[in-house]
């Protein structure tokens, strides 16, 4: 299996280069993914030194690829949600047909934060 999606078990959020997302500084709004390129650690979770969230170009220039949290030996920036785009992504695709049989409560869920009501099938 490739590392196109994946999931976070420690953030609780899906993870890979197929994943667009938001930077997670709190006060930047750069569109990234969620892919090596822009995890704090360099690898999935963060490594030994990293926090594991994902940060544009911008917030990750520091040496080793951290976050200014993890290079200031900080606790973690809060994990932003995932981007609408991604939520109607999962609720609408074929490939995530089985995920949503399985994972009844989460589409409740992501249905609601998108604002559609329970009823309408995608
Ligand atoms: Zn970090
Ligand atoms: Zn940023």
């Amino acid at each position: 299996m490739g590392w196109s999606i994946g999931f976070d078990s420690n953030w609780q959020r899906d993870i890979g280069y197929g994943v667009p997302a938001q930077c997670d500084h709190p006060e930047c709004n750069e569109r990234i993914d969620r892919g090596l390129a822009y995890v704090c650690g360099g690898e999935p979770y963060g490594g030994d030194d990293g926090c594991g969230l994902y940060f544009c170009a911008s917030h990750l220039r520091w040496r080793r690829n951290l976050c200014e949290q993890c290079v200031a030996g900080k606790a973690a920036f809060a994990a932003k949600p995932d981007v609408a785009e991604w939520l109607q992504h999962k609720l609408t695709d074929p490939s995530w047909a089985d995920w949503r049989t399985e994972h009844a409560r989460e589409v409740h869920e992501m249905r609601m934060t998108l604002g559609i009501s329970q009823g309408v099938k995608p």
